[in-house]
Formats: structure tokens, sequence, C-alpha cells
């Protein structure tokens, strides 16, 4: 065992406070990572305020992890000491499931441990949840620990680990590329990050955001149109036009107006998280043989590619960088829209 220092919060209401917390001995394929950036996602915030229930306390977030390989285990082979590497939100997976075999490990039929709030596998350690990236240091299989590649900051990688392969693989897996209409809806962490891989990939890209407020900066990220959703004139002018559809909101929506802006086969993806139930008209999704999808990250290997794409093409989140004591007045200004356009924690201040 060895102590890390972290910032914790102990109930839904609570505010972060530092602490110190045990991470667990090396394996013989365990990777010590010194963490140099952690990511605030959206998520971070629907977990640590308890909004999907089932939240364990106290809870140390942190899911888009960036650092060096401090130490390694006996065996590991993946990664060596000095090495710059990612963690993103799963840490374990049972590995011979038929979506593991598949390079599906978030579809995990055991269920994935992830990297924060998860009971950690009892294989590895009896007891406990997983304690996340908003600490100086954590200890990772090398299986789940991502290289990232020279020629991307440490600090705009990081929100890659989750926002980056979050909207990728939904991206990939619809054929975004030339000749087809993306649109993405909200433009925050997971937005922008989404409308740069999909402008990279070739795709014609709409952003539709409550406001125009964010529009320069959506044609800068590669948008060629951005809309205003507040505007009910949008919704009669797009309708039928779009291939794919993601959503990114973490607000519930009117999800039938907006399946109305997809044409014929056209998909809609749920990626924002809500915890309400959603409502959809069945003449909605019948006419003109739309589907309604979802998506959850992606897997360790797509991961990989998503990092890779992404530094060929230049691309890295755009961020604010705060302190550790920061926290809780970044969350209220994520819950507000008003980030530009992720926080990501400076790990040297914790
Ligand atoms: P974020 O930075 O807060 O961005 C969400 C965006 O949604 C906002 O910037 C805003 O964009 C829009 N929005 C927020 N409230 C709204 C409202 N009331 N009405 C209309 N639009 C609103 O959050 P994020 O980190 O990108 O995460 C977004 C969601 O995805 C969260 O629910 C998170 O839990 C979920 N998530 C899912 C996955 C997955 O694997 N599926 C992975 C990561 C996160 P505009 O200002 O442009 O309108
Ligand atoms: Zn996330």
């Amino acid at each position: 065992m060895s102590s890390a220092a972290a910032y914790a919060v102990s109930a839904p209401d609570g505010a972060f406070e530092k602490v110190t917390i045990e991470r667990r001995e090396l394996g013989p394929h365990d990777i010590l990572i010194n963490v140099a950036y952690a990511g605030i996602c959206h998520s971070d915030i629907h977990t640590a305020r308890n909004e999907w229930g089932g939240a364990k306390y106290p809870c140390v977030p942190g899911h888009e992890i960036a650092g060096t390989v401090a130490a390694i285990g006996t065996a590991v082979t993946k990664h060596a000491v000095g090495d710059r590497v990612g963690v993103g939100c799963m840490v374990n997976s049972c590995g011979v499931c038929a979506s593991c075999l598949a390079d599906q490990e978030q579809y995990c039929l055991r269920g994935a441990t992830m990297t924060y709030n998860t009971a950690v596998d009892p294989e590895v350690q009896a007891e406990g949840h997983t304690m996340g990236g908003y600490s100086t240091q954590v200890v990772v299989t090398e299986d789940f620990v991502l290289a990232i590649p020279e020629g991307i900051g440490l600090d705009v990688a990081a929100p890659l680990l989750c926002a980056g392969i979050t909207l990728f693989s939904p991206l990939r897996h619809w054929g975004a590329g030339p000749g087809k209409k993306v649109a993405i809806i909200g433009m925050g962490g997971l937005g922008h990050v989404g409308v740069k891989i999909a402008a990279a990939m070739g795709a014609e890209v709409t952003v539709l955001s409550h406001s125009l407020s964010k529009q320069e900066d959506g044609r800068r990220f590669g948008a060629q149109h951005y809309y205003a959703t507040s505007d009910k004139q949008t919704f009669r002018e797009l309708r039928g036009r779009f291939d794919l559809i993601l959503n990114t909101v973490s607000a519930d929506l009117p999800i039938d107006s907006y399946m109305r802006l997809l044409g014929l086969d056209g998909t809609l993806v749920i990626l924002g998280l809500p915890e309400n139930p959603l409502s959809v008209r069945s003449f909605t999704v019948a006419g003109f043989r739309r589907s309604l999808a979802g998506s959850m990250i992606g897997g360790i290997a797509e991961t990989q590619e998503m990092l890779n794409f992404c530094a060929q093409h230049g691309i890295g989140a755009e961020i604010e960088l705060i302190s550790a004591d920061e926290i809780d007045s970044a969350y209220e200004r994520v819950v507000a829209s008003d980030v530009r356009y992720r926080f990501v924690i400076d790990a040297a201040t914790i």
C-alpha cells in the first residue's frame, strides 16, 4: 500500500476536501502513475451529487487522467517508467466475456470496474470502492493504461480519455465522414471535442446549442453550421436534415423534437445521461425508419486509436486549468454551462 493525496466529497451536498487515500501495492501487471492533470467531466458531478443514485462516499471522482509512469510491476511490458500515459473511465473488466473479447470492455457482461465509485474487484482487493484521478497517484493494471502520443500536451489530452472517446466511438460506429451530415447537441466538454473530431473525420458538422453565444468558437473547432435551439425556427428549418445526431446534453431535452431533424435511416445517439426517462412518440421513430440509440465511452483499443487520431490531427481539448481548491466553484460553473470547454485540475496543487 502507498498513500496518495486526493480531493473527496463525503456527502451529496458536501464540499471537496483534501484527504489521504491508500493505493494498492503494485501487483505484477500494475502501473503506478503520477497524475499530472485530471479533467472534470459532468459525470463526476452527477456521481458526487448522487444524481444517479448508489454513490459511494468518500467519493474521489476523476476519469480523465493524464500523467507519467512512476513505477511498474515485475511483469509489465506495455509501458515503462517515465512514459506519458492516460487512464479513462475503466480500470478493469472480466477479459473473457463476449464484449471483452470483442474489445468492448465498457460493455463487459460482468460489469467493468469503473475508475471511481465501483466496488473494487474482489480478486484485486477485498473491500472498498475505486477512487479516481482527483489525486496525486493512481495504480492501474497495464491493459487499462493508454499511451499519450508525443505532440499532445498532457493537460489538453486528459479530457480526451472520456470526452474524446465518448464522441469518437459513435462517430466511427455510425460512419461519420465525407458526405455525412452530423449534428452535435450541446457544445460543452463532450460536444466541443466531438465537433473537432467529426470535422477531422470529414463530416459536415452542425452545432445545436441553446444560444448562439459560442458560435465563433464552434466554427473555429470545425463546425460549418451553428443553430440556437432556443429559436423555434431552428426546428422548422432543419427538419429531416441529418444522418447522425449526437446528444451530449446533461439535462432533459424534448428528444422527440430533435428526432424529427433526422432524415431517412438517421440515428440519434444518446450520450448525455440525465437521470430522468426519455419520452419519444412512436410515430417519430417509425417515420423515416429512424433509430434512437445510445453509446458509452469506448473500448481500450478504440481509445488508443482515438488518441493517435487526435495527435495526428492536432486535436486537444480547450481547457481552463484550475487548482484543486477550485473544484467546487468549477462544478457550479459546469452546471451553469459556463465552461470553456473543460476544467482540468493541475494535480500539482492537490
Ligand atoms: P457539460 O460540459 O456540462 O456540457 C453539457 C452541455 O449541454 C452544456 O455545455 C450545454 O451546451 C448543454 N446544456 C446543459 N444544460 C442544458 C439545458 N438545461 N438545456 C439545454 N442544453 C443544456 O457536460 P459534459 O461533461 O460534456 O457531459 C455531458 C453529459 O454526458 C453528462 O450527462 C455526462 O454525464 C454524460 N457523459 C456520458 C458519457 C457516455 O459514455 N455516454 C461519457 C461522459 C459523459 P450549450 O451551451 O451548447 O447548449
Ligand atoms: Zn466522463
